[in-house]
């Protein structure tokens, strides 16, 4: 099959300063454009409305002295003539006296008079109300007003419709005038605005330069630790990257002290064949006994050193396949059967007593293989560091959630300060002792990591010269953690 290959989308990583700086620009710039817009249309609507109720009330007005002087039937007074052109000027507009007929009687422009207008507003006027229309394109408004007497039976009747129109150029340029005005003022805050960004933008991103220029000493070890206390955030990663950097070292240290103490315990089995075989090869003729004597203690070291390797080997295994557990149900009580009859005659051979006590049948999701090493580290600890005449206990228990296995031995108990230390890699209470009875300080940390791989606990009590009592517990079922 064909394998479809997706082009990687590539995305531009910008800098902090220049999004703090546009961030900036656009907060000033934006709303201040924005505040203009509407502060010039709210400008321009208000200027029509108020312009509409004025013409209104001037038609109003004109409407009643046409009808009071006559003029419907006497278009050529004088008065009535000059007064509609002085408005017309004034509104640098035009005046319309339209009659009962949609005959134009009086236009102040003087091109429509004689003419039939029909237009809706003077329809709407002819039948008593009055109206206004805003040309935008021409920039004008026009009102329309009916042009009313009473009949002698005390009714309205319209006669006429009075239609006059104002120009709004004024607006348009006001409107120019203002843009110009807000322009400049935008300029100012647009500048104000970058120069503001880039000081911002300076000041905010400089803790985090400051925090990678920490970063790198402490990397190059001129400083130990980083701390950058302008910011809660910086504070925060300051705070966060020592605790990282420190356990890095913590990491290192041990890891360190780790190589040391293998290539020590590795080399200490071999010195000994060294010294075993140089004194052989010394002797001019060493008797026969003595070369069987040495052989067999150069083959007791090379078994140590066997042991050594070994557990080292389990250790690694541990730590490098964390999340590689073969999980299955087990049943925990003939598990614990087979191992202890495993260590039966190692028990009877240093004359310690081994008993297991099951208190109910438990069956446990866990690693059989590696639940089996850590248990039996324990049972041979107990067995191990005993004295002839003791025993070695070993209970099974659990309730709903976790299997509990206790191992308490009779033996010769841990030193208090030593307690912290034991499950530490290579950490012997007694090294010539452990030494001897063939301890590598290796079994202990095992067991606590097949442990922890089961997201289990141990915990140890301990008194000298008493015993020691180990107690473990395991969830029943095995639950997968989220890395
Ligand atoms: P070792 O291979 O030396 O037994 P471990 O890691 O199993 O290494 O144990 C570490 C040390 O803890 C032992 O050397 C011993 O001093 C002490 N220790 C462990 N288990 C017991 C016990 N049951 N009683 C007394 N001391 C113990």
């Amino acid at each position: 099959m064909k394998s479809r290959s997706f082009k990687k989308i590539r995305f531009i990583r910008p800098s902090l300063r220049v999004v703090v700086f546009l961030l900036v620009f656009v907060i000033g710039v934006v709303p201040s454009m924005l505040i203009t817009s509407g502060v010039l249309s709210l400008y321009a609507s208000r200027s029509i409305r108020s312009d509409v109720t004025n013409v209104t009330n001037e038609a109003t007005l004109l409407a009643n002295q046409i009808v009071t002087s006559g003029y419907l039937s006497d278009t050529s007074q004088d008065s009535m003539n000059t007064r509609f052109s002085s408005i017309g000027n004034a509104y640098d507009g035009r005046v319309m006296v339209i009659n009962a007929d949609l005959k134009v009687v009086k236009d102040t422009y003087g091109v429509d008079e004689g003419r039939t207008i029909v237009w809706s507003n003077v329809l709407v006027g002819l039948n008593g109300s009055s109206s206004n229309y805003y040309d935008q394109d021409n920039s004008c408004i026009t009102v329309t007003v009916p042009i009313t007497t009473i009949t002698e039976q005390d009714e309205r009747e319209v006669v006429g419709v009075l239609l006059i129109t104002k120009s709004t150029d004024y607006i348009t340029q006001n409107g120019i005038f203002f843009k110009d005005v807000v322009l400049e003022i935008m300029l100012i805050i647009g500048v104000a605005s970058i120069v503001l960004g880039i000081i911002l933008a300076g000041r905010f991103t400089e803790p985090m330069h400051r925090i990678s220029k920490s970063i790198e000493n402490v990397q190059n070890g001129v400083t130990e630790a980083v701390m950058v206390d302008d910011y809660t955030e910086t504070n925060e990663i300051s705070k966060k990257f020592n605790a990282f950097a420190d356990q890095m070292r913590s990491i290192d240290d041990s890891r360190q002290e780790f190589v040391s103490n293998v290539s020590h315990e590795l080399k200490t089995p071999l010195t000994s064949m060294k010294v075993l075989a140089d004194s052989l090869n010394g002797m001019e003729e060493a008797p026969i006994e003595l070369y069987k004597e040495f052989m067999q203690d150069i083959g007791n070291e090379i078994d140590r050193e066997t042991k050594i390797i070994n557990d080292l080997l389990s250790l690694v295994k541990l730590d490098k396949s964390g999340a590689a557990l073969n999980i299955s149900p087990v049943n925990i009580n003939d598990l614990m059967e087979m191992l202890l009859k495993r260590l039966k005659p190692i028990a009877e051979k240093q004359k310690v007593e081994l008993v297991l006590e099951s208190f109910r049948p438990v069956t446990a999701e866990v690693d059989e293989v590696k639940f089996s090493l850590a248990i039996m580290n324990l049972v041979e600890n107990g067995i191990k560091y005993n004295e002839e005449g003791g025993y070695v206990h070993v209970s099974v228990n659990s309730n709903h959630q976790y299997l509990f296995i206790r191992v308490e031995d009779s033996g010769m108990g841990i030193p208090e300060d030593s307690i912290e230390h034991i499950f530490d890699r290579f950490y012997r209470v007694d090294k010539s002792h452990s030494r001897e009875i063939g301890g590598t300080g290796l079994g202990l940390a095992i067991t606590k990591n097949c442990i922890l791989m089961h997201h289990g606990e141990i915990k140890v009590h301990s008194t000298l010269g008493q015993g020691t009592t180990f107690d473990v517990r395991v969830p029943l079922s095995y639950i997968e953690k989220e890395a």
